[in-house]
């Protein structure tokens, strides 16, 4: 028989439990969207030239339900370094993973790990980017590199098997899937769902194939930069949409009959065939339907010179925009699984992108550069009952960023080493006084694809200033003046007093993020070590 002292006891460890197990409920699961390459001027909550097309109804609701950050910046722009970079909250140098060649420590500290500890269960489903099997994750599927767009490979804890259907609606599926079915409902969770699109080459669903096919896009207003007033590196490039994007492999135009499958195995893998083959019968068909016709016109056409620019413009940047169509589809799909599941008051929801994109801007596509199409990334966040619906938001955040903010929703400690700064301040509507002046980027990967030289350098919200350091060439841009950086000042004597201070801010940033790897570097390993890629 119990006594009453130890009755009441008992029920104050019953309140006691009860409490313990409320506030780990309280904790917030986190769905983190991430797609390849999409700019933020692709999105209709963003702004810019391409706003009145507007392919992103959903990633707008979600801008709509809690905030949008206007100056987010990657640290390196490319797809594997963004990737590592956000798994560690550490810049290239210090997570080892600097050029898309490179292979990821899996063994390294990485957040993922950091909230399984704290009691979160993990997942990731898409392009992982960084090669070997991840680690960190209760449950993984991700695609070998880049991935396909149709019928894609993929790789799962107990080996690789082919999956039918077209990559942003398998990626989802798996996510969907785990979700309602896989999930353990007594923990939260953080599932990581990342999207191969629109990632090159530029494949849409066959349900978006006719998106845009009766209008002109609106053309970017540097389609035909010429680079005169740039530093040399901007004029010596390998990504320009009249010089180097290719009809077939890039646009998948018809070049010979026979429905774009070169006779050659070696043809075969530098064309359009390279995707195309991974197609069925019934996709292939609908493809060429699509395609046929417009092709054939083109072929008409005979176009040359700004004619053909435009012409490339128009078929690039339709089918990228196709992709991005079905970006946002899915995240519309993924929010309503949250709905129905009813998560949606207590899940953080983010979309995000790992750079930004050349969409015809300056007349080029690809990424590298930090000019700032590049340099910045979409981060559109949702945290019900955190963040103040339809907020937009102009502090200076980064990818390294996004670590130490999912650690310190979770109410995991934040490790000393990690270089970002929790965002949960900001999402709280706070504007901290010492945050940061300006933002950090290193980019590594040259001689390589498109052949863009490394560089370094700092932006803050008015100027930015870098320095390509193999040829010892400097930029600065009055980004209030000359938004789309068109006249480098770094010449200029009238400019002298704000570069000096600026060159000071960047070195008080190279020292604070330890970062000399540009100098450690010799000349011949550039050459011998850096495998070309195709990020
Ligand atoms: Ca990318």
């Amino acid at each position: 028989m119990k006594t009453k002292s130890s009755s009441t006891f008992l029920a104050l460890v019953a309140v006691a439990l009860h409490l313990v197990a409320s506030s780990a409920e309280k904790r917030p699961n986190i769905l983190f969207v991430f797609s390849d390459d999409h700019a933020p001027h692709a999105i209709g909550a963003y702004e810019g030239w391409l706003k009145s097309v507007n392919p992103t109804p959903n990633i707008d609701k979600l801008a709509a339900q809690g905030m949008l950050f206007e100056n987010s910046f990657c640290t390196n722009s490319i797809c594997g370094p963004s990737r590592a970079v956000i798994q560690t909250g550490k810049h290239s140098h210090k997570n080892g993973f600097m050029n898309n060649g490179n292979t990821f420590d899996w063994n390294q500290q990485t957040f993922p790990k950091l909230l399984q500890k704290v009691g979160y269960q993990t997942a990731i489903y898409g392009k992982s980017h960084l090669r070997g099997n991840p680690k960190g994750f209760d449950d993984w599927a991700v695609l070998p590199g880049q991935g396909l767009y149709y019928n894609p490979d993929m790789i799962f804890p107990d080996g690789k098997r082919r999956v039918e259907g077209y990559c942003t609606d398998v990626v989802t599926d798996f996510a969907v899937d785990w979700l309602k079915n896989k999930r353990k409902t007594n923990k939260p969770f953080m599932l990581m769902v990342q999207h191969k699109a629109p990632h090159r080459n530029w494949m849409p669903a066959l349900r978006h194939l006719d998106l845009y096919a009766n209008k002109d896009l609106p053309e970017p207003p540097t389609l035909f930069d010429k680079w005169e007033d740039n530093a040399p590196p901007a004029r010596n490039q390998e990504l320009e949409i009249d010089r180097h994007m290719d009809l077939n492999y890039d646009l998948f135009v018809d070049l010979t009959p026979g429905y774009n499958q070169p006779a050659s195995q070696k043809r075969q893998d530098r064309s359009a065939w390279h995707n195309m083959k991974r197609m069925t019968e019934e996709q292939l068909k609908a493809w060429r339907a699509a395609y046929g016709p417009r092709d054939a016109a083109f072929h008409k056409s005979k176009l040359k010179g700004k004619d053909l620019v435009r012409w490339k413009f128009q078929r690039y940047a339709k089918n990228y925009l196709r992709c991005v169509k079905g970006v946002d589809e899915s995240l519309g799909r993924l929010q309503k699984t949250l709905e129905e599941l009813k998560l949606d008051d207590n899940t953080v929801v983010i979309y995000c992108s790992d750079q930004g994109f050349y969409i015809g801007d300056h007349g080029w596509y690809d990424k590298r550069w930090m000019y700032d199409e590049s340099l910045k990334m979409p981060f559109v966040i949702k945290w019900p009952g955190v963040t103040k619906s339809g907020t937009r938001d102009k502090h200076l955040v980064q990818n390294l960023d996004y670590a130490e903010t999912f650690l310190e929703m979770a109410g995991a400690p934040i490790p000393e080493d990690m270089q970002g700064k929790s965002l949960v301040p900001l999402l709280k509507g706070e504007s901290p006084k010492d945050w940061r002046k300006g933002i950090y980027y290193h980019y590594y990967e040259y001689p390589s694809v498109h052949m863009v030289p490394r560089h370094y350098g700092i932006r803050t919200s008015r100027y930015k200033l870098m320095k390509f350091y193999q040829f010892d060439e400097w930029e600065f841009y009055d980004l209030k003046k000359d938004p789309d950086e068109l006249k480098n000042l770094y010449g200029d004597a009238t400019q002298a007093t704000k570069i000096k201070r600026t060159k000071a801010q960047l070195e008080k940033l190279r020292k604070d993020y330890d970062d000399d790897s540009d100098v450690k570097v010799m000349p011949k390993e550039w050459q011998n070590r850096v495998r070309p890629s195709k990020g």
